[in-house]
């Protein structure tokens, strides 16, 4: 399985996780891997206050305002269990202990705890997130109305908009019938805001079902008589690593370019050229 950077709706999950088994309690906190030993002799003991995230970033934060900031980036990941934890098994960076469970972290891009005013300035840097109540999508549309860039960077650059990955940028372009090429300040205003309102409720879903789903349920596979997608992400997608196929909507072959080092995939019939 090609290995992908998590998008956002997984961090959100992990946040309702952390919530779920340790919020209230007071953790016992470790580093097996010794790496992040200061941190977690200081988390040791102190209870979880909250648990968020925005965009790609989950935010842990503990009783002496201290938060913990995890960024997985493409290696990391969580393993959640039940029950007293077992000897540690590799890298673990951080696990944490209560409740009854366990919260193993390894290979994550970030570990570290942050003050207060460095939380701010995490989350000033960030765009908004579909999936935060506080969003304003209109500080993302004050950015993409001004830039040169194509549509398609802009939505995977977080300081624009936080949370979407690949395969959310590729599926809401198509959704929205938009071509990926298409220059940011091109975007209609009316453009933007259905893009936004897709975004917040496809990755809504992606919260609620833990894999990305885009397929309207006409073209679900049930619905299309074709065999279900298989693919190590999971979900039903039109576009996504779907290159050289038909498109589930007008058949023409879906297209695929490199595109500031990402693999972009579209549908040139749905999608058509408007540069
Ligand atoms: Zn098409």
């Amino acid at each position: 399985m090609l290995r992908a950077m998590p998008e956002g709706h997984t961090i959100h999950r992990l946040a309702a996780e952390h919530q779920r088994m340790f919020g209230g309690l007071a953790v016992a906190a470790t580093s097996p891997q010794g790496r992040f030993a200061e941190g977690a002799r200081q988390l040791d003991g102190r209870v979880l206050s909250s648990a968020d995230a925005h965009g790609k970033h989950l935010l842990l934060g503990f009783e002496d305002e201290r938060t913990l900031h995890v960024h997985l980036g493409i290696y990391g990941k969580y393993v959640f269990g039940e029950g007293p934890a077992p000897a540690p098994v590799g890298m673990v960076r951080l696990r944490l202990e209560g409740g009854g469970g366990f919260a193993d972290l390894r290979g994550p891009n970030a570990c570290e705890l942050l003050e207060p005013g460095e939380v701010k300035l995490l989350r000033d840097r960030l765009g908004p997130d579909p999936l935060r109540g506080d969003a304003d999508p209109e500080a993302a549309w004050r950015r993409i109305s001004r830039a040169r860039t194509p549509i398609a960077v802009l939505l995977m650059d977080q300081s624009v908009v936080a949370g979407p990955g690949n395969i959310y940028r590729a599926e809401v372009l198509f959704r929205q019938g938009i071509d990926p090429r298409l220059p940011g300040r091109r975007l209609s205003a009316g453009q933007w805001r259905a893009v936004w309102d897709d975004l917040v409720e496809l990755m809504a879903a992606g919260v609620r079902a833990g894999r990305i789903d885009t397929v309207r349920p006409e073209h679900m596979p049930e619905a299309m008589g074709r065999p279900p997608r298989v693919d190590g992400h999971g979900g039903e997608v039109y576009v996504y690593r779907r290159a050289g196929l038909p498109c589930l909507v007008c058949g023409t072959a879906v297209a695929t370019a490199e595109l500031a080092s990402r693999n972009l995939f579209w549908c040139p019939g749905c999608q058509p050229s408007a540069v």
